[in-house]
């Protein structure tokens, strides 16, 4: 079986372009891989992938639909780019389907083809029409015959299934995740996948001091994300201890904001030694007291990393749409107790001034409390689901 990959972004590139490719390439290769094998060529702004004899295409294609940096593929059968070539195409693909209606769409990808796409459009369609007796419909056909021309081949597309679009996992570089158990951090997750991060993941918990079920769901979580990944590795730390020294050193009302700098400043940690080069969390301006401007901006200073929140324009009801939509939603929302529950003050201060945390941080053992809680972490890797 023969099936056209065409990607659409990285197709911009320029000279970076190969690099791109690569990555992409690396990706479909795995899925063939997982599929009974085959291999891949380069066609003209596309590639072709050549499966071994008796893949199943639906299970390829599944894997092929998460695959970042896939525009749409399909099933190809091809031939000579000569008029006799695209009539045989034709009359096999036609000969095996049933359909009241039909429309021809050819594309002249090498320009040098003598007949102008117009042309070949109406001379198959007429083709099509006498041998088949259904009519044309350039609107809502039953049945697209779609071919290709490229320079020493054609190409007849036998569907068009969409990918996932984004780009390739691993082009735009290694970065640690912040997951907790809920909603958004699994969805800000997939964002950063589509653009190109390759990430690993970092949870914090409170167990025993609160029940372990955040980690088994964000084991769940990050296993769903592996399928559009692949194998990922998920850093787990206890911060109890660290909550309760620090509940014990500071005032209450910034306590959220204080946790979530130690937070960064672990996960900065981690992205040093695992040569990460960004940090990605699920926040989203006002959702909650620890998302107004002034405290997202007290939160960041503590990272120098750079710190991504591709969830910051987002409403909650679009968020919870995309992880419904990526299988993420339906775990998130198993009940849980989140780390910031433990120790949590009664009303959290919605605005922070950097100064403020700096003096706190000032009285504390900032280093030694981030070791100690490092030493404490676990990391394990978590594989796609079966
Ligand atoms: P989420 O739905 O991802 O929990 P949220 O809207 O509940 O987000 P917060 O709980 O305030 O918001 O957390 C903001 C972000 O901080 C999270 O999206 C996540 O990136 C990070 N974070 C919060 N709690 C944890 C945790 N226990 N472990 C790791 N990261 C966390
Ligand atoms: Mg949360």
């Amino acid at each position: 079986m023969q099936i056209v990959v065409h990607y659409a972004e990285i197709g911009l590139k320029g000279r970076n372009r190969p690099r791109f490719e690569q990555r992409l390439r690396q990706h479909l290769q795995a899925a063939l891989d997982a599929c009974g094998g085959g291999g891949i060529s380069n066609l003209y702004g596309r590639l072709l992938l050549e499966t071994a004899a008796g893949t199943p295409f639906d299970a390829l294609a599944e894997r092929l639909r998460r695959v970042f940096g896939v525009a749409f593929f399909s099933r190809v059968s091809s031939s000579e780019p000569t008029l006799e070539g695209l009539e045989k195409l034709v009359d096999e693909f036609v000969g095996e389907r049933e359909f009241e209606s039909f429309g021809v769409r050819t594309r002249r990808v090498d320009k040098r083809h003598p007949w102008k796409s117009e042309e070949l459009n109406r001379l198959l369609g007429a083709r099509i029409q006498a041998l088949t007796g259904a009519r044309v419909d350039l609107n809502r056909p039953d049945l697209w015959v779609e071919l290709h021309l490229l320079s020493r081949r054609a190409l007849l597309l036998h569907e068009r299934v969409p990918g996932p679009g984004g780009m390739p996992v691993g082009s735009a570089g290694r970065m640690i995740s912040l997951i907790s158990g809920g909603i958004d951090s699994p969805a800000a997750s997939y964002l950063m996948l589509k653009r190109g991060a390759e990430l690993s993941y970092l949870h914090f918990h409170s167990a025993p001091y609160t029940s372990s079920a955040s980690q088994e769901k964000v084991r769940e979580l990050v296993a769903r994300l592996a399928a559009w990944q692949g194998p990922a590795t998920l850093h787990t730390i206890p911060f109890g201890e660290l909550q309760r020294e620090l509940v014990s050193e500071a005032p209450a009302a910034p306590r959220i904001v204080l946790y979530r700098r130690f937070m960064l400043r672990i996960a900065e940690r981690l992205a040093k030694r695992e040569r990460a080069l960004g940090l990605v969390t699920g926040e989203s301006l006002g959702q909650v007291s620890s998302q107004t401007l002034g405290n997202l901006d007290t939160i960041g200073r503590a990272a120098t990393l750079p710190l991504l929140r591709p969830l910051i324009g987002m409403d909650k009801a679009e968020i919870v749409d995309l992880a419904e939509r990526i299988g993420t939603y339906e775990i998130s929302i198993e009940p849980d107790e989140d780390c910031c529950s433990y120790l949590m003050p009664r009303s959290p201060a919605t605005w922070s001034r950097p100064g403020d945390l700096e003096a706190i941080e000032r009285e504390l053992d900032v280093e030694g409390l981030v070791e100690a809680s490092l030493a404490r972490g676990t990391r394990e890797r978590i594989d796609p689901p079966a």
